[in-house]
């Protein structure tokens, strides 16, 4: 059985109420315990007096007949016989027996204690002082005695403090309750409101109460990953029809190329209609190959990182390629950095292609180190880009005017992959001002001089 309640708001009542119970428990039985000793220590004051006034008065035989009572009936006082018979008494205590039958012995001559009669209901418990008068064997005993209150005897007390601990703790939880519930509402709005925001309505947002306490940082912060949430999946929305229009056109084509053939055999060049369909097959293929590719980046995988130096790279990249353009280059030596051979190829690759099909006349490459970063640049002496664009152009599938015009055009991807190449080796790629033409700058982490060896990070990039 389930003993712990499910609710915060229950359980914090609980522990509360359980707590006052025991505190004001404690409290009741201390109070209980002074109040008994505090009546009793008083009522054997006052028979302590009476015996002794009593006794005194049997020992130099003063006494005679009934005892005078001080006490206006309060205090019952009896002198008694070895044999049990009472020989004098107040008033109020004459024609009762003994009140005890405790018999002080000769070497413990007084006697204080309580002694109760009866049963409940008609219980009644006295406060008794007992004094043997003398050590003689047919001393007489003297008896005073005072009732307790009933309220000490019929378990009023321990009654109405129970009560008092009861209500206190009720009143406890009864608050507990009330100020939880007032703390968790915004708690069980902003859940509810959660409850309700779909994949399909992720404009709404939860509630945020006034103030600066924790839930209101709750709903803040609920509300600020419902915010980057909605911009991410709005971007994959964009990206999914970006993808699909892009995959469209050529597919459109191929499809137009081959029913016309299919419709006028007699009309078309059969070989021509191939090396089209051919064309438009290579680009869809170069498409799906690199949104494969952005897709893969950055996701960890089996890629390993090794160290390379970056302007050996960048040679190597040079001489391999059979650029139309003269390239410039400024290599510093030992620009150690590590990373995925592979994917630095490609996004150089990607920066050498865009400034191929851009420059002017000339591209210049740069690399060198600064403050702990490898800068590599691509430069180039064509239109530039604005600086309004220079963010724009890393989006998937960005063309600018200047490329628009241009027929050979890339698939749109290139420098989206180049900038997540860098991002997956902790680095920057951006477009930085300059006089003339285009100019790109990779920066990224230097490997500190003896420490090429490292061995690759768990999540180096694939
Ligand atoms: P693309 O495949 O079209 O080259 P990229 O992602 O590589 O795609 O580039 C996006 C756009 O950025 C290009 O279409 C072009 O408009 C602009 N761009 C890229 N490199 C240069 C450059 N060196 N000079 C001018 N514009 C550039």
């Amino acid at each position: 059985m389930r003993m712990r309640p499910r609710s915060i708001r229950a359980r914090d009542t609980l522990v509360a109420a359980v707590i006052a119970a025991l505190v004001f428990g404690a409290t009741a039985a201390g109070v209980d315990i002074a109040v008994r000793a505090e009546v009793r220590a008083d009522h054997l004051r006052q028979t302590q007096v009476d015996a002794r006034r009593v006794s005194g008065a049997v020992r130099d035989g003063s006494l005679e007949g009934a005892i005078p009572d001080l006490t206006r009936g309060r205090i019952l006082a009896q002198v008694v016989e070895p044999g049990g018979r009472v020989t004098n008494a107040t008033a109020a205590a004459s024609g009762r027996p003994p009140v005890s039958r405790l018999w002080p012995s000769s070497n413990l001559r007084v006697r204080d204690f309580t002694e109760c009669h009866g049963s409940w209901p008609d219980r009644e418990c006295f406060v008794v002082e007992a004094i043997r008068v003398s050590t003689a064997a047919d001393s007489v005993v003297v008896y005073a005695s005072e009732r307790l209150p009933s309220y000490l005897v019929n378990g009023l007390l321990e009654a109405v403090l129970a009560a008092g601990v009861l209500l206190l703790a009720g009143t406890v939880a009864s608050i507990t309750w009330r100020v939880v519930g007032r703390t968790l509402g915004p708690v069980e709005a902003i859940r509810a409101q959660l409850a309700e925001i779909s994949a399909t309505d992720l404009s709404r947002r939860v509630p945020e109460p006034p103030g600066e306490d924790e839930i209101a940082q709750l709903a803040r912060t609920a509300n600020a990953t419902l915010d980057r949430l909605e911009r991410a999946v709005g971007r994959q929305r964009q990206f999914a029809s970006d993808a699909s229009h892009e995959l469209r056109s050529p597919l459109a084509g191929l499809r137009a190329n081959l029913e016309d053939a299919t419709a006028h055999p007699e009309d078309n060049d059969l070989r021509e209609v191939i090396r089209s369909a051919l064309h438009d097959t290579d680009r869809l293929e170069s498409i799906v190959t690199d949104l494969l590719l952005l897709a893969r980046i950055g996701t960890g995988g089996t890629a390993v990182q090794e160290p390379i130096d970056l302007s050996e790279l960048a040679a190597a990249e040079i001489r391999r390629r059979a650029s139309a353009r003269e390239i410039a280059t400024e290599f510093a030596p030992a620009t150690m950095i590590r990373g995925v051979r592979m994917q630095l190829v490609r996004l150089l690759g990607n920066l050498l292609d865009n400034a191929d099909r851009y420059a002017d006349s000339s591209i210049t490459v740069e690399v060198a180190g600064e403050d702990g970063l490898a800068l590599l640049t691509v430069t180039d002496d064509g239109v530039g880009i604005a600086p309004a664009d220079r963010e724009r152009v890393f989006e998937r599938f960005t063309r600018l005017d200047s490329a628009r015009s241009r027929a050979a055009g890339g698939t749109g991807l290139g420098l989206a992959i180049a900038r997540e190449i860098a991002r997956a080796h902790g680095g920057t790629l951006r477009v930085e001002d300059h006089p003339s033409g285009a100019r790109f700058a990779l920066r990224l982490p230097l490997v500190p001089p003896g420490r090429e060896k490292g061995r690759p990070k768990p999540d180096s990039p694939s």
